[in-house]
């Protein structure tokens, strides 16, 4: 069982007073009723980042995260932001490989790997996001997709390295469309997830991991997720933008 970790992706979402007013109502609302012993994570867009983390920054179990990073470290690289200018910002997490960067932004696992690699040189933790589409799941496909996204873009780490990594199984046919995975089927893919880390890195390493499910995960369907077997917590979209909604999510184990 890894660490109880939910976390709030934004996405491109919410002008500059009402990220700050979502962040701060989350931050209320966590330092009254969160235990403790979960992490949360929220991920707003870039230009938010320094704002909420100033806001958040009272509170011990509450991190911020960035939804992307550059491959590269600095230089002429037009519109990119590096890890390097994140960590000055006292920026925890990078989400890597949401499937709307797959998909819109052609992000492969070769690239992810690179993204991985930088983000974990300068200290951050990496929230790498994993699952297959609807064709692959209607193909029986699902765990070939989910295995070669981790192989390629993960497998590549010592056993240190991967120790740090956040892994999110997310079923692209579930992401913003109301539809959520079975208890069954989530807890079959992230036993899978977990048993091939476990053959590449051992099951010490494996049960240390944190999988997070996303795809509309919201406070009525969290409590049954959670309570699977290998199931660690969230990636939450939607629900992530309305503070109570999220906290409940958070408070659902
Ligand atoms: C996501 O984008 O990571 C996600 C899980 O979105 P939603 O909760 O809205 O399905």
């Amino acid at each position: 069982m890894g660490k109880k970790i939910v976390a709030g992706n934004w996405k491109m979402n919410l002008l500059k007073e009402d990220a700050q007013t979502l962040a701060s109502e989350v931050v209320n609302i966590a330092k009254d009723e969160l235990s403790s012993d979960v992490t949360l994570i929220m991920c707003p867009p870039f230009v938010h980042l320094s704002e909420v983390k100033k806001l958040t920054s009272a509170v011990s179990n509450v991190f911020i995260g960035a939804q992307n990073c550059s491959t590269e470290a600095s230089g002429a690289y037009t519109g990119e932001i590096s890890v390097g200018m994140l960590k000055s910002y006292g920026i925890d997490y990078v989400i890597l490989g949401h499937s709307e960067r797959r998909e819109y932004f052609k992000e492969s696992n070769e690239e992810l790997a690179k993204k991985t690699d930088i983000v974990l040189e300068n200290g951050l933790l990496p929230i790498f996001c994993c699952g297959e589409v609807l064709a692959e799941r209607e193909g029986g496909k699902q765990e070939e997709v989910v295995g070669s996204q981790l192989k390629e873009s993960l497998f590549h780490l010592d056993a240190e390295a991967f120790s740090k990594v956040v892994i999110a199984y997310e079923p692209v046919w579930a992401i913003g469309t109301g539809v959520t995975a079975s208890t069954a089927q989530a807890q079959e893919m992230h036993a899978f997830i977990r048993g091939l880390i476990a053959e590449k890195y051992g099951q010490e390493v494996a049960d240390g991991i944190s999988i997070l499910y996303g795809g509309s995960c919201k406070p009525g369907n969290a409590p049954e997720l959670f309570a699977c077997k290998d199931v660690d917590g969230g990636l939450i979209g939607g629900a992530s933008l309305k503070s109570r909604d999220f906290i409940d999510i958070a408070k659902s184990y």
